[in-house]
């Protein structure tokens, strides 16, 4: 059992009780995690408060405590791998990975600058526009990507000069929090806390008074929440939400290249991915041979305890995820679906479901119409590439999407007709540090990372500088 501590002010703190941590591949706690009090949570964000100042008053230490925590959370990482696997459940060499290129992130932000502009300069006047730190900043993550999702918040607004209070996901908390005690070693106390804890913790983090700035990532219906407890304070927000992502194949797709990369779009760490293809829509002249194919792939891919190093797919990271995604199936197997591969959950007590392809599908459905955020992909059907950019557009999500085909120009004419924030062309690649990221629609509000991720922990300033009177 991994037992683990809050930071708060720089120091390891115990919490008002604990709660389990369960692993996923069996059902079975494997750790507990702290719960932060009201009057601990009160003690990080007054921490917070205090560190912000000289925090945001020198660069130069700034640049070289964040290259100092990218290096230390490197070093972590083969020793952090595994609890993250145990926690969330996805294959160990992904955690690592997971964690190794989230201390990219600290290396990017550690050397962005939003430098000052003169904006114009009249014979009387000059204008003059900066950027100044938020303030303290309160963070909130789920539990599909922890440490990737934390350090996209923790980076740019320890950059900007903002200082963070972090709660990670009850379901996944206790990488994070030993990630707080290891980053202490190179940040002063209070640029970062990190706590842990049951709801209400989550709400009390969004309506406590000191932070100015929530950055969330998580469910729309808890992003909506978060948005109306923020207005009462008129907080800023940045929502990073969920999304329904489609694929769109063209009629020129090469079906025996696509299939694996499209295949893992789909399914890599079991379809918990925030912009995981969700959808598929395919010319009908190509559909039988992708519906084949991807469920072969699904039949073949290893399933299992991420600490099985053969082991592709783990289990989902919580009951209640697998159920879902049970309940979406079965709607879609009454519907009339025709189940390619999977469709089932696995025996024995670890949350892991089947790699289900769902064939003879449509629009209506719910596994088409919803985010199932697991390892169950709907294949559609389509006659017209108009009607199939039309029906990906078709919904209140936004978040990315992506077109396959080897003629590049013409799979940019359809991404451009995406409604989302981003789009992947024969790609299933990961988001990198220099471009944003964030949804339209329902998706989110503000972007993630690049320099506009950093200008979300920061406010405009205008100085104007007139000539006279000296
Ligand atoms: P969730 O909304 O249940 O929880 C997210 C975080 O909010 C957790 O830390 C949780 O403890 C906390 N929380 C719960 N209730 C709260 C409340 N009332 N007020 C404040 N905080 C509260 O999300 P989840 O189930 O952990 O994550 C899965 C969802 O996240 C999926 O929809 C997925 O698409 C989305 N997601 C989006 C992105 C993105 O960048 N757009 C990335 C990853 C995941």
């Amino acid at each position: 059992m991994t037992d683990s501590v809050m930071t708060i002010n720089g120091e390891a703190v115990s919490g008002d009780g604990t709660f389990d941590v369960i692993d996923p591949a069996t059902g079975a706690p494997m750790g507990a995690a702290p719960q932060c009090s009201p009057a601990q949570l009160d003690l990080a964000m007054q921490a917070a408060q205090r560190a912000q100042g000289p925090w945001s008053a020198d660069h130069e230490s700034r640049r070289k405590a964040l290259h100092e925590a990218a290096d230390l959370m490197r070093r972590s990482a083969q020793d952090l791998g595994p609890l993250l696997t145990r926690e969330q459940g996805a294959p160990v060499a992904g955690s690592v990975g997971q964690i190794m290129i989230s201390a990219d992130w600290l290396d990017y932000y550690a050397d962005l600058e939003l430098p000052e502009k003169t904006v114009r300069t009249l014979p009387d006047r000059t204008i003059e526009v900066s950027r100044r730190p938020v303030g303290v900043a309160a963070a909130l993550t789920p539990w599909n990507a922890p440490i990737l999702l934390a350090a996209w918040k923790i980076a740019p607004a320890l950059a900007a000069g903002a200082t963070m209070v972090l709660k990670p996901s009850p379901y996944t908390p206790l990488t994070t929090l030993v990630l707080g005690q290891v980053l202490a070693a190179a940040l002063p106390p209070g640029v970062l806390n990190v706590v842990s804890g049951l709801e209400p913790l989550g709400r009390q983090l969004v309506s406590h008074p000191i932070p100015r700035k929530i950055s969330f990532t998580g469910s729309i219906p808890t992003g909506k929440a978060v948005a109306v407890a923020a207005a009462q304070d008129l907080k800023r927000v940045t929502l990073e939400l969920g999304g329904n992502d489609a694929a769109i194949v063209l009629d020129d797709a090469d079906i025996d290249r696509i299939a694996a990369p499209l295949f893992m779009s789909a399914f890599a760490n079991s379809g918990q991915i925030c912009e995981a293809t969700k959808r598929v829509y395919v010319p009908e002249r190509l559909y039988g041979r992708l519906l084949d194919a991807l469920a072969d792939l699904a039949r073949s891919t290893p399933v299992g305890s991420g600490l099985d190093p053969d082991v592709k797919l783990g289990p989902l990271t919580t009951d209640f995820q697998r159920d879902y995604v049970e309940e979406l199936v079965e709607d879609a197997k009454a519907a009339g679906a025709a189940i390619a591969a999977g469709g089932r959950r696995l025996p024995g007590d670890g949350y892991f479901f089947e790699p289900t392809v769902i064939g003879d599908v449509q629009d209506g459905t719910r596994i088409v119409d919803e985010e199932q955020f697991g390892p169950a992909l709907p294949v559609i059907a389509y006659k017209d590439l108009d009607e199939a950019i039309e029906r990906a557009n078709a919904t209140m999500y936004g978040l990315a999407g992506s077109v396959w085909s080897p003629d590049v120009d013409r799979a940019r004419t359809v991404a451009a007709r995406l409604v989302t924030g981003r789009v992947k062309i024969n790609s299933g690649g990961l988001p990198s540090p220099e471009a944003p990221f964030g949804g339209v629609k329902w998706s989110g509000v503000g972007v993630e990372n690049g320099p506009w991720g950093l200008e979300e922990y920061t406010d405009l300033h205008v100085t104007e500088v007139g000539a006279g009177p000296q």
